[in-house]
């Protein structure tokens, strides 16, 4: 299930959304700090109210870019995770506290053009629609503004043309 939603607090919102973000600090033009994380949800915990809790309980702004969630399974959730840098950091505590395992999604990924097929693979896995097929001539198209970092389209290619730098 794809998902995308977004949950202001206190009617700063757009604020937030708009606010620019150093990718060496996670820290905004506004002074807060914002990661990207991917929650790991482990089967039996797909029910807790986790995003309400980070929203209510330690005031931050979430946007939620991708879910996969179903009963009885593990679930995995991707999202922008907003605040001042205690509440973020609160925030990673419960999620630990709630046996939620959580990856901060930073760097980048490279698309090595030279090596790709052009099979398509990617794009089957990915969830930001970053990775597209060009319907004129069927090569593939890669849009980083739109990618979340998640990395499936490392592990779905089958050339190795998608990778993280180390
Ligand atoms: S890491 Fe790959 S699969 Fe994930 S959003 Fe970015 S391009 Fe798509
Ligand atoms: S899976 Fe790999 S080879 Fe296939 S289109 Fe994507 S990057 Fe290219």
């Amino acid at each position: 299930m794809n998902s995308e939603k977004r949950i202001g607090i206190n009617g700063r919102a757009s604020d937030r959304a708009n606010a620019g973000v150093s990718a060496d600090t996670g820290e905004t033009s506004t002074g807060e700090k914002r990661v990207k994380a991917l929650l790991t949800y482990p089967p039996g915990a797909v029910g807790k109210p986790i995003t309400y809790s980070l929203v209510r309980q330690f005031n931050l702004w979430i946007n939620i870019l991708h879910a996969e969630i179903a009963a009885d399974k593990a679930g995995r959730l991707i999202m922008d995770i907003q605040g001042s840098a205690d509440d973020v950091d609160r925030g990673l505590r419960f999620l630990t506290a709630e046996d939620i395992e959580y990856e901060i999604l930073n760097g980048s990924i490279v698309w090595d053009e030279d090596k790709c097929v052009h099979c398509g693979a990617c794009t089957a896995v990915c969830p930001s629609h970053a990775l597209t097929m060009d319907n004129l001539d069927w090569s593939l198209l890669f849009d980083k503004e739109k990618c979340y970092l998640c990395r499936l389209c490392t592990r779905a290619c089958p050339v190795g043309a998608m990778s993280t730098p180390i």
